[in-house]
C-alpha cells in the first residue's frame, strides 16, 4: 500500500512509499484510512526533533490524526463493528495506574506509546491497524469535518480539565483568551463559544484572513497582535495558550484575572527571558491563579469532541468544513507538510 514514511531524528526524511499492508492481531482491527490530518507534532517528526518508530523498524508510518472505516474486525467491541466510521484515538497505554484507567494521557511512566509519533506506525497510508478498544464512532452526518476530532479531543481534555480544577471555588467565568488561531486555536474558540464564554482569539494574520473570519464566524473577537498588543485587552478568567511561542506564553501570564486559570498547551523551544518572577508569584498568590499543562487526550475527550462536533455543526454550520482548507491526494503530501500562508488545514485524502 502507499504510506507516508518519515525516519525519526532525520530531517525533512518525508516520503511515500510502498510498503505491506498492516496485519491486524486478533485484538486489532483493520482500518481502511480516508482521511488524515497534518499538525506540528508531524511538523517536528520531520524537523527530526521528534518521534520513535516501532522496534525493529527503521522508519514510522506517519500520521495521527485519521478517520478511518472499519475493513476488518475479529469481535465487535464496544458497539464498533465493520463498516463503521471511526476515529482512532493516538496514545496506547502501558501498565502504569493510570493507564490501566483509561488515562493513558495522563501516565506516569512516559512509557506509552503513540500512533505515529512513538514506537507505532501510524495512519498516513490506505491502511493502518490498532487495538479495537480505542476506536471512537463517529456519525457519518460529520463525515466532511471529523477527521478534526484528534485535535479537538486535545481542546477539549485542556477545556474540561481547567474547569475541574476552578470547581474548587466560585467560579462563573466570562471572558476567555485563545492565544494562536492555528487548527487547535480555532476549535478551542468554537468549543469556549458553545460554553457560553466571551472569546478572544489571537493570532499575526489579519483581520480579514480566513482564520479571522471563522473566528468571526463563531461570533469570537479575532485579534492580530501585530497591530494590537494583547496587553490592551483586559484581564481573562480563562487562558488557553496554544501558540507554543515561550515570550507569548509568559506574557499570557500577565492577563489573567482573579481565580483566573491558564492551560498551556504548546510544545516549547528553550527560551531564557528576562522576567520579575517575585513579582510574578505574588500576583498568583494573591489572585489564587493557576497555571497548568495538558496534553495527548484519552477516549472519552474523544467522545465529548463528538457531541460538541454536532453542537458547533448546529449553531455555527460550516465552520468546522471551512477549517479545513485544503484536501490533497497522498501524491501532494508536501502541500500538508508546507503549508502556505493561508492555509489552516491540510487534509491528506486516501478514499
Ligand atoms: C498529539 C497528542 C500527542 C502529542 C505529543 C500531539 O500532536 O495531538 O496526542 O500526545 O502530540 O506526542
Ligand atoms: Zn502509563
Amino acid at each position: 500500500m502507499k504510506a507516508i514514511l518519515v525516519t525519526p531524528g532525520k530531517s525533512d526524511s518525508a516520503r511515500l512509499a510502498v510498503v505491506e499492508e498492516p496485519a491486524p492481531l486478533s485484538s486489532q482491527a483493520l482500518l481502511k484510512v480516508l482521511k488524515l490530518g497534518i499538525d506540528g507534532t508531524d511538523l517536528d517528526i520531520n524537523a527530526g526533533t521528534y518521534g520513535e518508530a516501532p522496534a525493529g523498524s527503521d522508519y514510522l508510518i506517519a500520521g495521527h490524526e485519521c478517520l478511518a472505516v472499519v475493513k476488518e474486525m475479529h469481535a465487535e467491541t464496544e458497539g464498533t463493528t465493520e463498516g463503521d466510521l471511526v476515529v482512532p484515538t493516538v496514545r496506547r497505554p502501558d501498565n502504569c495506574i493510570n493507564c490501566a484507567s483509561g488515562e493513558s494521557d495522563m501516565c506516569l511512566t512516559g512509557n506509552y506509546k503513540e500512533h505515529g509519533i512513538k514506537g507505532l506506525h501510524g495512519f498516513a497510508g490506505e491502511y493502518g491497524v490498532t487495538d479495537t478498544r480505542f476506536l471512537v464512532r463517529v456519525p457519518k452526518q460529520l463525515v466532511e469535518s471529523i477527521v478534526l476530532l484528534e485535535p479537538m479531543s486535545v481542546a477539549e481534555k485542556g477545556v474540561f480539565q481547567a474547569y475541574k480544577m476552578q470547581e474548587r471555588m466560585i467560579w462563573r467565568p466570562k471572558r476567555a483568551l485563545v492565544l494562536g488561531a492555528g487548527p487547535l486555536g480555532l476549535l478551542t474558540t468554537y468549543l469556549l463559544r458553545c460554553r457560553g464564554m466571551e472569546v478572544h482569539a489571537v493570532a499575526t494574520r489579519s483581520a480579514d484572513s480566513p482564520k479571522a473570519r471563522l473566528v468571526q464566524r463563531v461570533g469570537a473577537t479575532y485579534v492580530n497582535s501585530t497591530e494590537q498588543p494583547t496587553n490592551t485587552l483586559g484581564k481573562f478568567d480563562l487562558i488557553m495558550e496554544e501558540t507554543g511561542v515561550p515570550s507569548v506564553a509568559m506574557e499570557a501570564l500577565h492577563l489573567l484575572n482573579t481565580n483566573g486559570i491558564i492551560c498551556f498547551l504548546g510544545i516549547y523551544p528553550h527560551a531564557q527571558l528576562f522576567e520579575d518572577v517575585g513579582a510574578l508569584y505574588t500576583d498568583m498568590v494573591l489572585g489564587n491563579k493557576t497555571f497548568f499543562g495538558s496534553v495527548n487526550a484519552n477516549k472519552r475527550y474523544f467522545e465529548m469532541g463528538a457531541k460538541d462536533f454536532a453542537v458547533i455543526e448546529e449553531r455555527f454550520p460550516g465552520v468546522l468544513r471551512d477549517t479545513i482548507t485544503k484536501v490533497v491526494p497522498p501524491s501532494d503530501y508536501l502541500k500538508a507538510y508546507r503549508p502556505s500562508r493561508d492555509d489552516i488545514k491540510t487534509i491528506i485524502s486516501f478514499q
